[in-house]
């Protein structure tokens, strides 16, 4: 079921001849090293350190219950996240999947190495489904980043969903627990030997207190583990760190204390927020933070900052919107916290919360979550439908068949959330709702006319107006108009109708890859029910950008309801006629062979 990890690797690292050096070729015991050019005056970091780290690995692999052989120690757990893509992904070829929101370094590392990076967005509660996940993979995804419990969300994944992608994903699997320590859910390490394909970071910037000493651990099967050492700089680990971290070690206790000591801070900061008028909602942590969402994070964290108090402002993070990040501190930098937001919000509480809603705090019982979600659910109400994540640039859970013609476009921004599902083999089923009347009966026109069946669920900001629910979803049909037609082979590309009701018009269409439009059509009136009328051309504007096509389209007539329904009617039939495909034609509709 999984692919050989020699199948997985890039040719060049598998083909790879290390560097090799002096203390890797000597094995034995000597008492004179006159082999690395080291200065003999004893400082005593004068030589050359362990390249492998093997007395700081016995250690380790003693506390966490794996083999020396099944770790890899870096410069931080940031060293493992890169070589892994260095590893396993061929720039400009492979690609990786991640949940979103997660940590920011998958990201920063992917882009870094050329490697394209796929973000599928988390679900409103913060929990993933293996499938979404699997549906963005394809032959070419070698790494899928998973971060439990998550950071900034704070949750845990959800296991039997990870069991899942464990077990159908043919690539790597990378479980990031830097959080893991102060969770009450067990570490993936215990099943290392089940799974070839996981590799489990953990750091000790976090519940260990190390974060000045850039230590980060890699665990995995001993072959991953090979390809690490292969890859990795031969002295990434200097020799202070192996042995300030090696003497750590002996105070597991003291950690542990920490973790107890953080954990319960955790439920006291949880439960004095929420007493507050500001907090409008905190979501259970698994972590050392807790994510709290307030009516206006970027204020809010400008006045903690006045008051020499930083947080992280997770506001232009997706579905972390008004969210601020708190780590929890120790129980006297939280009371400077609290009075501090004390002094922002006034002193008005928020105790009948509590009382209603049984809400203690944010943990990880199911009690208080219960509770934490009564809470939640008063303040979700008030958002109005707003979509609580913002990211101008495309967030989008798409899915390709090869065979079948089907695209789902998820595409979320501050103002909109946008789901688009179609089938080009469809029959003509529509399941459509923006929150626009109008333009729900015009998207109705193009599944039912051109055959295909489609889905449109938009969320917009409809409070301010029409516009960015209509543009976005323009865009979002053309993306899935694209996703779907795929490579093209086969099809008419080109597309005419002319229908003659009362209204003449025509849509003539060309999915040749190339982007014009061409409208030639007035209204005069302002709005068709409740859709503004010089919303149609952008609509069409937008869509043929985004489904790369050439829209050439013409009415005239005197009623405007029928010349707007007339032009979405005719573009349905010109879509339909264009998409159409010759099951035995595997050419691309080009003289030149290219589309
Ligand atoms: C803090 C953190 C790390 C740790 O990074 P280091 O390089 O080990 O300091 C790794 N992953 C996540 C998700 C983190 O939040």
């Amino acid at each position: 079921m999984y692919m050989e990890i020699s199948e997985l690797v890039r040719d060049n690292i598998r083909r790879l001849k290390p560097y090799s050096s002096a203390r890797n070729e000597f094995k034995g015991e000597a008492s004179v090293f006159l082999d690395a050019n080291e200065n003999p005056m004893n400082t005593p970091y004068n030589r050359y350190p362990d390249p492998l780290q093997q007395s700081l690995k016995a250690k380790i692999a003693a506390l966490k219950h794996v083999r020396p052989a099944q770790i890899m120690l870096g410069v931080g757990s940031d060293e493992p996240i890169d070589l892994a893509i260095r590893i396993f992904c061929e720039p400009t070829h492979d690609n990786i999947v991640a949940i979103e929101p997660t940590y920011g370094m998958y990201r920063v590392c992917a882009d870094i190495n050329n490697v394209e990076y796929r973000q599928v967005l988390l679900n409103q509660d913060y929990t993933f489904n293996a499938e979404h996940l699997l549906a963005a993979t394809d032959a070419h995804t070698k790494l899928i980043f998973l971060c439990s419990p998550n950071n900034p969300t704070g949750n845990l994944l959800r296991r039997n969903e990870i069991t899942k992608i464990l077990t159908v994903f043919k690539g790597i699997v990378v479980i990031d627990e830097a959080y893991i320590d102060f969770s009450s859910e067990k570490s993936w390490l215990t099943e290392l030997d089940n799974f070839p394909n996981i590799i489990v970071l953990q750091t000790f910037s976090k519940a260990w207190g190390m974060a000045s000493v850039r230590c980060g651990m890699a665990f995995a099967s001993e072959e991953i583990i090979s390809y690490f050492n292969k890859v990795k700089y031969p002295y990434n680990l200097n020799l202070l760190t192996q042995n300030f971290v090696n003497e750590q070690l002996n105070y597991e206790n003291r950690t542990r204390e920490w973790v107890a000591m953080l954990v319960s801070q955790r439920s006291e900061l949880a439960k004095q927020l929420v007493t507050l008028p500001m907090v409008e909602k905190i979501y259970p942590s698994d972590a050392n933070f807790l994510l709290v969402k307030v009516p206006d994070a970027n204020v809010l964290y400008n006045q903690l900052v006045e008051r020499g108090i930083v947080v992280r402002n997770r506001n232009n993070i997706s579905l972390c919107l008004g969210c601020l990040r708190i780590t929890v501190g120790t129980k006297a930098e939280n009371e400077v916290l609290l009075n501090a937001l004390r002094e922002i919000g006034g002193v008005e509480t928020r105790d009948h919360l509590m009382d209603e809603g049984n809400f203690t705090a944010a943990d990880n019982s199911a009690e208080t979550q219960k509770g934490n979600n009564l809470a939640t659910d008063a303040f979700d109400e008030k958002q109005n439908g707003v979509i609580a994540c913002e990211d101008q640039s495309l967030e989008k859970i798409v899915k390709t068949f090869a065979d079948e013609r089907k695209a789902i476009v998820r595409r979320t921004t501050k103002e909109t959330d946008i789901f688009i599902s179609l089938d080009l083999d469809g029959t003509g089923k529509t399941d459509i709702s923006t929150g626009i009347g109008f333009f729900d009966h015009l998207l109705d026109q193009i599944g039912r006319h051109s055959g295909m069946d489609l889905t449109v669920n938009a969320k917009g900001d409809l409070y301010i107006d029409e516009h960015h629910t209509i543009e976005d979803t323009a865009i979002a049909l053309g993306e899935a108009l694209l996703k779907a037609l795929g490579s093209k082979r086969g099809i008419e590309r080109y597309g005419f109708c002319l229908p003659m009701d009362d209204c003449l018009c025509s849509v003539a269409i060309d999915f040749g890859g190339r982007a014009w439009l061409v409208f030639d059509a007035s209204f005069n009136r302002e709005k068709i029910g409740d859709m503004p009328t010089e919303m149609i051309m952008h609509f069409f504007k937008s869509l043929s950008d985004a489904a790369k096509m050439n829209l050439n389209i013409k009415a005239e007539g005197e009623n405007e309801h029928h010349k707007a329904e007339g032009i979405f009617k005719a573009l349905a039939r010109s879509i339909k006629m264009a998409v159409k495909r010759d099951p035995n034609n595997n050419e691309l509709p080009s003289t030149k062979g290219l589309l």
